[in-house]
């Protein structure tokens, strides 16, 4: 499925590669894919690399057109970005995420965590801060419960503007975490101006890890900068268990990929997490 093995290791922007009229399908029938339902949340699991368990779930959108079929996120982000259809989508995104992890709350007693995606054009809203405050209080989730993930694309666009909504956020107990970390083009010593909680390596030094010295050292060295920072520290795309040894060996707090579980929808949700309660 086309759903499958693009992975997030593509630094460059996939819809540049689609031609002018399939942006303009895509966006006509974006338009439309709200009021109609077309849009789904499917969630992978973090896991926690010491005990095994299950710590949160990110949440990734998922649309399916009856005239396009299924399109990848990697293909209508960006379009449903320049169009600013993303405001709507995202808050949508937030709300749905948010209210179906509270009523995993209430039928388990444990306080799972939720990571949603915010895309810049979201947080450069006015809005922004009150409508993350407004979600989580209408769903009734517990602030620390919520991970805003945001990218390093911050760094391109009123940085001062963006960086007093994240810190606002995080003082009412929400987490922010940095996606895709390694990969854009911030330097190291940004990352102490920037409220986050938790650093995000991508999936590209995740793959190179087996047959790359380097790979490794930047890894390890992440992960060791990051606690210094009082960070907890992800990796992403955790494909193999020589990966899964390598970053317990080195000391890395959560996996997520597929060697834990693909995006599931809800229903697989409720099921793994029945499936954890066996061991
Ligand atoms: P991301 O935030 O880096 O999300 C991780 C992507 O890697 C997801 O792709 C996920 O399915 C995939 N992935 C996870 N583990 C593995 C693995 O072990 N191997 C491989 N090959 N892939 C893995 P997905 O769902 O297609 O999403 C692609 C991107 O689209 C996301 O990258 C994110 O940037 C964006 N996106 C998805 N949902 C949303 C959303 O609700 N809002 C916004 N603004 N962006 C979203
Ligand atoms: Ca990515
Ligand atoms: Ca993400
Ligand atoms: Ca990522």
């Amino acid at each position: 499925a086309k759903e499958e093995g693009k992975g997030t290791y593509v630094v460059y922007d996939k819809s540049m590669h689609t031609p002018f009229n399939e942006r303009m399908n895509i966006e006509k029938h974006l338009r439309s894919a709200m009021n109609n339902n077309e849009f789904e949340l499917h969630y992978q699991p973090q896991v926690d690399i010491k005990t095994g368990l299950i710590s949160g779930f990110e949440a990734l959108i998922r649309w399916n057109s009856p005239v396009l079929g299924f399109v990848s996120p990697l293909s209508f982000i960006k379009i449903a970005e320049d169009s600013r259809l993303i405001i709507y989508i995202g808050e949508w995104v937030l709300r749905e995420a948010c209210s179906f992890m509270r009523s995993i709350h209430d039928r388990t007693g444990l306080l799972h965590k939720i990571s949603v995606n915010i895309s810049i054009i979201q947080l450069l809203q006015e809005d922004f801060v009150e409508m993350v405050l407004e979600s989580l209080e209408d769903s009734g989730l517990e602030p620390s419960c919520l991970e805003l993930e945001i990218t390093e694309s911050i760094f391109m666009e009123s940085f001062e503007n963006t960086v007093s909504k994240l810190e606002f956020l995080k003082s009412r107990g929400i987490r922010i975490a940095l996606d895709d970390f390694g990969t854009g083009y911030s330097s190291l010593s940004y990352l102490q101006h920037l409220p986050i909680s938790t650093l995000k390596m991508d999936k590209i030094f995740i793959d190179s890890l087996a047959d790359d010295a380097y790979s490794q050292t930047f890894v390890q060295t992440i992960i060791v900068l990051g606690h210094k920072m009082g960070l907890e520290v992800v990796a992403e795309g955790v494909e193999d268990v020589s990966q899964l040894a390598f970053l317990n060996e080195s000391d890395c707090d959560k996996v997520q990929g597929y060697l834990v579980s693909k995006p599931v929808p809800q229903r697989g949700v409720w099921e793994l997490l029945e499936h954890q309660n066996f061991y």
